[in-house]
């Protein structure tokens, strides 16, 4: 019960922040974090209309999808990818949030099962130049963003970004990451995703043109 009424404030939320954005109706996804929740948790927010889920462990995903078999939900892989994880997660998700190698597009490409679509990806960034923090400098996005792009089984969808958690100015490493994504379209490349905003500041991102926001503990509660 408890996750349906959650689901349904974020929805209202995201909308009121898309009004007040002056964006078009409907231009924001969830995606619903449940990293650290049970496959229980999942349900309940899948049975209150919840489609889309990110996690970023791959043996804690693949228990989930194992026992939501039956249930037509879409997965979205949001961890840090070691490369001997590559062909579980080409095939076992639809989209990837966390590119951040060369590598890791060819192996992702050539490991994508052929009866599956393109895998959709999204080019981590660095945003906030934090040492601890994967993702690629600003400066190396066009580059890997390239690279995704020539490969066959993937589509290159967007940028995703996950700022430092302080800051005077929530909407700042948001504006940047928009402005990023705007210059990579103008160079001509096909982008359509922004993958911003988290439970603490999704609102800042959708100010600042988020058109995916990653939410896990406004929805299911704090993890343990
Ligand atoms: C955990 C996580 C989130 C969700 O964070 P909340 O603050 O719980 O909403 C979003 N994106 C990524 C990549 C994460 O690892």
């Amino acid at each position: 019960m408890q996750i349906a009424e959650n689901l349904g404030q974020i929805q209202a939320r995201i909308k009121a922040a898309v009004r007040a954005a002056g964006r078009p109706e409907g231009c924001v996804r969830l995606l619903a974090i449940s990293k650290a929740f049970g496959h229980e948790a999942i349900l309940a927010a899948a049975a209150a209309g919840q489609q889309a889920f990110g996690e970023n462990y791959l043996s804690e995903a693949l228990e989930k999808q194992q026992a939501l078999a039956d249930l037509a939900l879409e997965w979205h892989f949001t961890g840090p990818i070691q490369s001997n994880k590559t062909a579980a997660i080409a095939q076992h998700f639809a989209w990837v949030h966390s590119l951040d190698r060369e590598k890791i597009a060819r192996r992702l490409s050539t490991q994508r099962p052929g009866e599956l679509p393109p895998l959709n990806v999204c080019v981590q960034i660095n945003i906030s130049g934090e040492a601890s923090k994967s993702g690629v400098a600003p400066a190396e996005a066009r580059a890997l963003c390239e690279v995704a792009a020539a490969q066959p089984r993937l589509r290159l969808r967007g940028l995703m970004a996950i700022p430092a958690a302080s800051g005077p100015d929530r909407r700042a490493p948001y504006r940047q990451l928009h402005e990023l994504y705007e210059s990579l379209r103008a160079a001509g490349l096909p982008l359509d995703s922004l993958s911003a905003g988290m439970s603490g500041d999704f609102e800042a991102a959708i100010a600042e043109g988020a058109t995916i926001v990653r939410i896990g503990s406004a929805l299911f509660g704090t993890r343990t």
